[in-house]
């Protein structure tokens, strides 16, 4: 087997489903609490990627459009263990007090900054890791591999104190051999600043998924420069997202060489990469086929190739 990533369309809301060259899944956030997203997350799990279980969910915060389809989900694919930044939300809104009354079922574990999820290695292949870098407002101690930031902090952008749930957010790495992704859910701009300034606690990788579904809030420039990404996936919707301060990051990075969307966003005058690369072109009540994008990494790890299987499209990537 190899590597993938699919981006389940939940509307704006966060569900990025890993599938591991053994067979393990990985699903990072739910989507919301209606019949529609926990019943979509299911479906490409089972009929596209093939499984029969989720071994590893990460709520990465607690915001509905994250959490929200845990209950349910759990319902039409069995869970089998849940990871979360461990916080307490300070007032519990009902879908919260749903998830943690859900999470009593399941095993959980607190996930904290320099935390792996345990995965099975495949035999012969390239190694596997994922790795938290950020969670509850902490990150990950500096190592000699973390090297000091080229930028000057003057260029740091200024971002408001974020006293949202955002700041909570688990950021994870991804790592299979030479190639690296980062999912860094909803954590805000000062936080993001922090993340790559002084130090750059992440490292170069290969694909971004583009934060906070590319609100403005989030993708700090400097965040995305010290990235160096070459590929961008915004989980946006018909309306959620697409920022134009983000769209200008990402247009002003000069390593990015395609820029994804879930959704084009449909508000008038709004900056959208190219319709090919692009899965889905609906408003959201309209929106029934909700097209994936999806990603698979060669099993030498030395390319990847992005797909959009409802338009055809497929372009093949080097990994850094
Ligand atoms: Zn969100």
């Amino acid at each position: 087997m190899r590597l993938s990533i699919y981006w389940v369309d939940v509307e704006g809301g966060g569900a990025t489903l890993i599938v591991t060259p053994a067979g393990e899944s990985v699903l990072v956030d739910t989507g919301l609490d209606n019949p529609r997203d926990p019943a979509r997350i299911a479906k490409l799990a089972k009929d596209v990627a093939g499984l029969k279980q989720i071994d590893h969910l990460v709520v990465t915060h607690f915001d509905i459009d994250h959490h929200g389809g845990a209950a349910e989900l759990s319902k039409l694919i069995p869970i089998r263990r849940v990871y979360d930044p461990g916080v307490e939300r300070p007032k519990p809104e009902p879908m919260y007090v749903k998830y943690l009354a859900w999470r009593k079922s399941v095993p959980y574990t607190v996930l904290k900054p320099g935390d792996t999820i345990p995965l099975r290695q495949a035999e012969g292949g390239p190694k596997l890791s994922l790795t938290c870098l950020a969670a509850a407002q902490q990150f990950i101690a500096p190592g000699p591999e973390h090297k000091p930031s080229p930028i000057p902090a003057s260029e740091l952008p200024e971002y408001p104190v974020d006293n949202s749930e955002n700041r909570e957010s688990i950021v994870l790495l991804l790592r299979y051999g030479n190639f690296e992704f980062y999912d860094g859910a909803d954590l805000t701009g000062r936080l993001e600043g922090k993340l790559v300034h002084p130090v750059n606690l992440v490292g170069e990788v290969d694909v971004y998924q583009v934060t906070h579904h590319g609100l403005d809030l989030s993708n700090n420039p400097v965040l995305v420069r010290s990235l160096a990404p070459t590929v961008t996936v915004m989980n946006n919707g018909d309306r959620k997202g697409c920022g134009p301060k983000t769209r200008a990051a990402l247009k002003a990075t000069p390593s990015i060489q395609a820029n994804y969307q879930l959704h084009k966003n449909l508000a008038p005058n709004a900056d959208n990469t190219p319709d090919e690369l692009i899965a889905n072109f609906d408003k959201e009540a309209a929106c029934t086929k909700a097209n994936h994008i999806e990603l698979h990494v060669a099993p030498d790890a030395a390319s990847y190739t992005l797909r959009i299987p409802a338009t055809g499209h497929e372009r093949a990537f080097r990994s850094k």
